[in-house]
C-alpha cells in the first residue's frame, strides 16, 4: 500500500498492544507495521510510533526492540535488505517516509493442497489461530507442481500453508517430492513464513508437534532433507484430524512471526535458493511481485 504514515489509524494504532492477543479481543488491537519499502520486512509497529514529521516518521521503539541494540552505529539499516532506512538519535530513530510504507492490511494467508477436503479442514484452524487475516486458497494440481511459481497470486501471501494429507508414502521435499517448487517459491517470497501440514497423521506424543520418527526417516532415509530441515524450525506439523493444543499455540506463533515478517534465521538444510531475496521491488509497490 502507499506510504500513509500521518494516517489517524496509523497514529492512533500506538495505543493497541499484541499483548492481548489471546483475550479474543485481537481483532482491533494489533498494532499496525511498518515495513521496508524494499523487501517487506517489519521495522517498527505503531506501539513505538511517537509522530509523523515532513519526511520522517519517528519511533522510540523499533521492531525487534533488540534491532537499536544490534546497530550501534547511527544509520538504522534494514535488517532484511541492508538498505538504510533513517537514523538514530539519543533515544529515538528516524526513518524515511520513502523508505518505510505502512501497512494497515491483515495477516494474507495463503492454503494449497492437492486435495479440496484438506484446504476446507484447515481455513477454519488459521482464522482462529489468527483472526487478523485473509485465508485465500488454492487448488494445486499435480502437473503444476515441477517448477511452480507463486506469480500472480494476489493478494500477495505473508504466510504460505501447504497441507498434504498423507496416504502412504509421503513425497514432500528435494528431488521426488511434490512441493520442493512449492515450497521454495513460497519460502523466497514470503521469507520463509511457510508452514507444512500433514493430515492422517498423529503425532506419537501428545506434546509433539509432529511425528518425529516419520520426520526423521523421511529425512535421513527417504531423500528428503529438506522437509527435516523445515521441521526443526518448527514449520512443519502433523495430525491426524485436528490440532492438538501446542500445536495450535504453534500456529498462533508461526502467523505471528508472519505478520511482522520477521527476519528468517539462516538454518542449516534449507536450500540456498530459497533464502534468495526476490527481484528487487518497485517502491510502493512490493506486493505486485508476487
Ligand atoms: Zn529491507
Amino acid at each position: 500500500m502507499v506510504i500513509d504514515a500521518n494516517s489517524e489509524d496509523a497514529l492512533n494504532g500506538h495505543t493497541a498492544g499484541i499483548h492481548h492477543r489471546n483475550t479474543g479481543k485481537q481483532e482491533h488491537e494489533l498494532p499496525s507495521r511498518f515495513v521496508c519499502q524494499m523487501c517487506g520486512i517489519c521495522i517498527a509497529t505503531s506501539e513505538g510510533l511517537v509522530e509523523a514529521r515532513d519526511d520522517v516518521v519517528v519511533f522510540n521503539q523499533l521492531y525487534p526492540a533488540d534491532l537499536a541494540k544490534a546497530q550501534a552505529n547511527k544509520t538504522v539499516q534494514c535488517p532484511g535488505c541492508g538498505q538504510a532506512l533513517g537514523t538514530r538519535a539519543d533515544s529515538v530513530s528516524m526513518l524515511r517516509k520513502d523508505r518505510v510504507l505502512t501497512r494497515l492490511e491483515r495477516l494474507e494467508i495463503l492454503v494449497c493442497s492437492l486435495k479440496q477436503q484438506e484446504i476446507s479442514d484447515m481455513v477454519p484452524v488459521l482464522q482462529g489461530a489468527f483472526p487478523h487475516s485473509n485465508v485465500s486458497t488454492r487448488v494445486l494440481q499435480k502437473a503444476e507442481l515441477r517448477g511452480f511459481q507463486l506469480s500472480a497470486a494476489k493478494p500477495c501471501p505473508d504466510f504460505v500453508v501447504v497441507v498434504h494429507r498423507n496416504e502412504g508414502r509421503a513425497l514432500l521435499t528435494d528431488r521426488n517430492g511434490f512441493y520442493h517448487d512449492v515450497l521454495g517459491s513460497a519460502w523466497q517470497q514470503t521469507r520463509g513464513n511457510v508452514l507444512v501440514v500433514l493430515t492422517r497423521t498423529e503425532p506419537k506424543a501428545d506434546a509433539e508437534l509432529f511425528d518425529s520418527q516419520l520426520l526423521r526417516s523421511l529425512s535421513t532415509q527417504g531423500d528428503q532433507p529438506t522437509i527435516g530441515a523445515m521441521s526443526s524450525l518448527g514449520r512443519v506439523l502433523t495430525w491426524e484430524f485436528s490440532p492438538s493444543k501446542p500445536q495450535l499455540k504453534q500456529l498462533q506463533v508461526l502467523t505471528a512471526k508472519a505478520y511482522f515478517r520477521e527476519p528468517p534465521p539462516v538454518v542449516q538444510g534449507i536450500p540456498g535458493q530459497w533464502s534468495k531475496h526476490p527481484p528487487k521491488a518497485v517502491p510502493s509497490a512490493w506486493c505486485s511481485l508476487l
